[in-house]
């Protein structure tokens, strides 16, 4: 049987920064070399809700505040969808700007708010200031059930904290994380990950790209198939070379 997937982007053009895109690449590509086809589905603003309805995965990169603001003006229109498809276990990424997105609100550093999707149990401030800027491995051993580091690229001026029920991604090793102050980065919801992590993360971590595919394959056809594995020895050096500058 040949499996296909729907990669359903969301506002490619307005929310994609620090190489975001290569998440897209990164899904499309470890499909096709399984032989698993792929259609990509930009979905931006005034796109119909159906078209995240028929999307097999979510993805949604970061952005300026000032792309936010437009979005979130669109994204309520979505809001049924998206929360549908994630209550109901479509997998999801979703990077920086994309992940504040989830959480109830983002405070700007002028006070003004955006009002957020409320998806999930959690709130950004951006105080001002400083930014989180630079590399960042997380330990994500938890989340994988066996020894995990996450590498990335982080930028942003929000600081989220998560609800006490909402389980974080992994814990910091390196650099900021989610608000630097309580060693969490990102959130886990059934299928969906928001997290902080730039680079962009899928190519820097082809584990969590796999685990992506896996969950909407699952979803799609019911059944765990069996993902071959492919060669990552490449993407497993830039891993050890992120991690060694880090030190
Ligand atoms: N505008 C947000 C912030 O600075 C998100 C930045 C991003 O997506 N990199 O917090």
């Amino acid at each position: 049987m040949k499996y296909s997937l729907t990669i359903g982007w969301l506002y490619p053009d307005l929310m994609s920064i620090y190489g975001d895109k290569g998440n897209i690449i990164a899904l499309q590509k470890r499909c096709e070399w399984r032989g698993i086809a792929v259609t990509i589905k930009k979905i931006s603003l005034d796109a119909p809700s159906s078209e995240i309805r028929s999307s097999d995965v979510l993805v949604m990169g970061g952005a300026q505040d000032s792309q936010q603001t437009i979005v979130a003006k669109d994204l309520v229109k979505k809001k049924e969808a998206l929360q549908e498809k994630i209550e109901n276990g479509t997998p999801g990424l979703f990077v920086c700007g994309g992940f504040q997105f989830l959480g109830k609100y983002y405070k700007e550093a002028d006070g003004g708010i955006i009002q957020q999707l409320g998806v999930l149990d959690m709130c950004t401030v951006n105080p001002g200031g400083k930014r989180l800027i630079g590399n960042i491995s997380v330990d994500a051993s938890t989340f994988f059930g066996r020894e995990t580091m996450l590498v990335g690229f982080e930028n942003h001026g929000g600081r989220t904290k998560i609800g006490k029920a909402m389980k974080p991604l992994g814990t910091v090793i390196k650099g900021y994380g989610s608000n630097a102050e309580d060693g969490q980065e990102g959130a886990v919801y059934k299928n969906c990950i928001g997290t902080y992590l730039h680079g962009p993360i899928l190519p820097k971590n082809p584990i969590l790209a796999d685990w992506l595919i896996q969950k909407a394959l699952e979803k799609k056809y019911k059944k765990t198939i069996p993902l071959v594995q492919l060669d990552d020895s490449l993407a497993q050096k830039a891993r050890e070379t992120v991690s060694e500058k880090m030190l």
